[in-house]
């Protein structure tokens, strides 16, 4: 587990309980990824105000528009693929998104998306990691220099670290082509 809160690194060892509105915004979050067509990385994010109405929803994919078929070619993939967090934040049309908290099913926050969360006014992030990525372990060390020295709260937990209700539920796969209407 990573905590970082208020700008400083805390122990890992520190239990850490969600509570029952961050482990509904995470469910929510977890429901955003099974939308992305892409089917080697799934990942969701909710933006959620301070009284946990949610302000903006987003997964990985294309632009709007976007043969959604360009996600399985690699190159373009990472050329082209909008962050769930990026995607998320847009869909917001609230003014400013000042002390707002960012959801993230999936993936930690990567270090450009998790820049653009600090601009934003984005105050507290909360990713809950499905496995790990090696090769996006230094975009995820720049995420946390990031929120360490702009002082957000950044937690980022694994599957055994959250309740195991969230763990287990399962969504329909919209990538699967026979689900889709
Ligand atoms: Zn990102």
């Amino acid at each position: 587990m990573i905590q970082i809160h208020g700008g400083v690194m805390l122990a890992s060892e520190s239990p850490r309980v969600l509570s029952k509105w961050q482990n509904r915004h995470l469910l929510d979050a977890k429901k955003e990824a099974s939308q992305s067509k892409d089917t080697s990385t799934k990942i969701g994010a909710v933006v959620v105000r301070s009284d946990n109405t949610v302000a903006g929803k987003g997964y990985n994919g294309l632009a709007r528009g976007v043969n959604d078929e360009h996600i399985h070619d690699r190159e373009f993939k990472y050329g082209a693929v909008i962050h769930a967090e990026s995607n998320c934040m847009d869909s917001v049309r609230d003014p400013t998104l000042q002390d707002y908290t960012l959801f993230v099913w999936g993936l930690c926050s990567c270090g450009s998306c998790t820049a653009r969360a600090i601009n934003r006014g984005i105050s507290h992030i909360i990713c809950v990691q499905e496995k790990e990525r090696p090769d996006w372990e230094v975009s995820f060390s720049y995420a946390r220099t990031q929120a360490i020295e702009s002082g957000i709260t950044f937690e980022v937990f694994n599957l055994n670290e959250i309740d195991p209700r969230l763990k287990n539920i399962a969504f329909p796969d919209f990538s699967v082509p026979f689900l889709e209407w």
